[in-house]
């Protein structure tokens, strides 16, 4: 059990703050509070996934936390600095959602208390202790209610930090008790800044910036999952549909047959995007959620009736849907699709 809870123990790295990207507004007034030191004892992280709610909460903790700020923010070599980055911070709870058996993840009530238990005993480092809950949405109603007991009465010097991409799941006493810290989906020139950092190459930042709206942890997974190549994959199909042979059919088959049910149902959702912007080129949009793809889009969108194009979209909804409720051989259900969109 203790090894389990080693393994979730959040570090901040020094420079954490500067790591942010984005997001000039609200961490130039998280950093006047902090070297003002007026922050207010709870704070809510609210916005879109994979946009650095969390890096920015933990880089706040540090600041709060660190024995010689410097214009408020971590210093990154005090003792406080220096156990945060090595995930060992006696003044610092982390409570993250936990997953129990088939139920979803989520922060459950014995958490919450043992997190007051913490609390309630004097900090090590200075009179300041730091909270972050993560996903804090997942807190089912009797965890959310011991921690609002807390809100109410909050021990000391101690700052809360609440992260999550769905407020609206949260309660409303909670929302109540915490000044918001708003984030807004990152902007193409931050996405390509965390891109580069992430060594993804050059080339392919662009195509995936179009698809991530604005969030980078989006765009970091596509990359990681090679998203754009099956995106690739799935527009060269529906090029070659006009001229499709029986052979043609059959080696597709072959090739997307030999995927795993995962990446082909992921296949599938490119396929699906893709058509739902041939069907918005059809009606007079411009818009187009595969914005990089615009010209070949634009070019098979003016080979293909409508009637077809729309036809294809539900066939293809019909499959990934197939696809993920039942064990047809994969290669057979493709196959059927193909003959269906590619006929008449
Ligand atoms: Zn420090």
């Amino acid at each position: 059990m203790a090894e389990e809870k080693e393994a979730v123990v959040l570090r901040v790295q020094p420079g954490a703050w500067a790591a942010v990207e984005g997001h000039e507004k609200t961490r130039a007034r998280l950093a006047r509070l902090l070297s003002e030191r007026r922050v207010p004892h709870a704070l809510l992280f609210s916005g879109p996934q994979g946009v650095g709610k969390k890096l920015t909460a933990l880089a706040t903790a540090a600041a709060f936390l660190c024995l010689e700020p410097k214009d408020g923010l971590a210093c990154g070599e005090c003792a406080s600095c220096k156990a945060l980055a090595a995930g060992t911070h006696p003044d610092f709870f982390a409570v993250l959602p936990e997953t129990s058996g088939k139920a979803a993840r989520s922060i459950k009530i014995e958490q919450i208390r043992e997190m007051r238990g913490a609390v309630a005993r004097a900090p090590k480092f200075s009179t300041r202790r730091a909270v972050l809950l993560d996903d804090a949405e997942t807190m089912n109603d009797a965890a959310a209610n011991a921690l609002l007991k807390t809100l109410e009465e909050p021990p000391g010097d101690t700052l809360f930090l609440l992260v999550t991409g769905a407020r609206q799941a949260l309660l409303p006493t909670i929302i109540s008790r915490c000044t918001l810290v708003p984030f807004a989906p990152l902007d193409d020139g931050a996405m390509s800044r965390v891109l580069a950092v992430h060594n993804v190459p050059e080339d392919l930042r662009g195509p995936l910036i179009a698809l991530s709206d604005g969030s980078a942890g989006r765009a970091l997974r596509l990359f990681a999952e090679d998203a754009l190549s099956l995106r690739e994959d799935a527009m060269a199909t529906l090029e070659k549909l006009p001229q499709m042979t029986p052979e043609t059919i059959f080696s597709i088959g072959e090739r997307l047959g030999a995927l795993d049910r995962e990446r082909l149902l992921e296949w599938f959702r490119y396929l699906r995007m893709l058509l739902r912007d041939i069907l918005a080129i059809m009606e007079g949009s411009s818009s187009l959620m595969n914005g990089d793809f615009s010209a070949r889009l634009f070019a098979f969108a003016g080979t293909l009736p409508a009637n077809r194009a729309f036809e294809a979209e539900r066939e293809a909804t019909e499959a990934a849907r197939r696809l993920s409720t039942s064990n047809a051989s994969p290669r057979l259900m493709i196959e059927g699709f193909l003959i269906k969109v590619a006929g008449n």
